[in-house]
């Protein structure tokens, strides 16, 4: 049966019904399992290399975008077990320059060292197609964080595919019921489940999905030997979140462009961003490939203090760092030190307050604040 991305999500791995039985079974909380003769004999014989609790959420991962999903203990787990293995000495990433940092950390502190050449680009597809010809991996992010810009996946994964390189995607804005890269031809993607996938800033947790099988038991191999594994109660708890997935994004991308909206009509406030305004740069870009523009909206106030201020005066949003969760939260992105924004540049990820209320606390913020 074809069905809509919130029927998916409600019943993405569901075992079938069975009498007396709950709709998800609970957290299996086991290190070692019944396991007499055979290693193969039972589909479970230590919790390192195997839970049915994980089996339950990667099934609805896969679900979710007709892959294999492999689940690790964060997002960057699952960042080195894509990267790590694929890339030896001689071999190229290319990867994106205004990413996520902890993938640049990734690339320039363990992969560069051991003769991998990496060259970073920022998120612009003709930059990412111009820097294709040699690599072994190319990495990108769309829409990037914090900057937000948009990158065409299927230009970039045909141009990729021609020089002989795989392409994997950081999908964790989206989530894939907001844009399903392997269906634009990627060969992976990765998520860190801590942001909109769980969606209630409770938990840490990564996945990666493929179509692969091979790739897919390799992953497995590489979370077996690192042991970069999830607890079994935060793999309850995601697929459980997984149920309101397409509720949560659609208010959130919904509360995100009301914003991006206001925001945009305020004097004191400069460069808003956001890919679902239709002045974004590649609106066109997002728009035929984002099914839903997703929580973050950027914009730059006056200097650190103002920004600070602004932040001190919000009573309904958080200032923390993260994004996706059904809390609004937003911080001022200077603050690591890690990206190439502007000091008083905001990164805000809306939650499924009421807008309304949510433009109200802005308001009274940008006035007081
Ligand atoms: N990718 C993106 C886009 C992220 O925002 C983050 C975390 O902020 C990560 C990867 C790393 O995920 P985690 O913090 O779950 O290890």
């Amino acid at each position: 049966m074809t069905t809509g991305p919130s029927t998916r999500a409600v019943h993405a791995g569901l075992p079938p019904a069975e009498q007396g039985a709950p709709f998800i079974a609970g957290p299996v909380f086991a290190a070692p399992f019944h396991l007499q003769g055979a290693l193969d004999s039972a589909p479970y014989g230590y919790g390192r290399g195997g839970n049915p609790t994980w089996s339950a959420v990667e099934a609805a991962l896969g679900a979710l975008e007709d892959a294999e999903s492999v689940l690790f203990s964060s997002g960057m787990a699952a960042v080195c077990a894509l990267l790590e293995p694929a890339l030896g000495a001689g071999d190229v990433l290319v990867a994106a320059r205004d990413g996520y940092p902890g993938v640049r950390g990734v690339a320039t502190d363990r992969l560069a060292p051991r003769g991998v050449e990496v060259r970073f680009v920022p998120t612009d597809t003709a930059a990412i197609v111009a820097a294709c010809p040699g690599a072994t991996l190319v990495w990108i992010e769309t829409p990037s964080n914090p900057a937000l810009d948009v990158c065409d996946i299927t230009a970039v994964a045909e141009a990729a595919h021609a020089a002989g390189a795989r392409l994997a995607v950081d999908n964790t804005l989206a989530t894939p019921l907001g844009q399903r890269p392997l269906d634009l031809g990627a060969d992976a993607v990765m998520y860190s489940a801590t942001k909109a996938l769980s969606g209630h800033s409770d938990l840490v947790l990564g996945a990666v999905g493929v179509r692969d099988p091979d790739w897919a038991e390799a992953l497995r191999a590489h979370r077996w030997q690192g042991g970069a594994i999830a607890g079994p109660f935060e793999a309850w708890l995601l697929h459980r979140s997984l149920a309101t997935l397409a509720l949560r994004l659609e208010r959130q991308s919904a509360n995100a462009l009301a914003l991006a909206r206001f925001l945009r009509e305020r004097r004191e406030v400069r460069d808003v961003r956001h890919p679902g305004l239709e002045d974004h740069p590649q609106h066109a870009v997002a728009a035929r490939q984002m099914r839903l523009a997703g929580p973050l909206v950027g914009f730059t106030l006056d200097g650190a203090e103002r920004a600070q201020r602004f932040l001190a005066a919000l009573e309904l949003v958080a200032e923390a760092t993260s994004f996706g969760g059904v809390h609004s939260t937003a911080e001022r992105r200077a603050r690591w030190g890690t990206d190439a924004v502007a000091d008083g540049f905001i990164r805000f990820s809306a939650g499924c307050e009421d807008a309304d209320d949510l433009l109200a606390d802005v308001e009274r913020a940008l006035q007081h604040g």
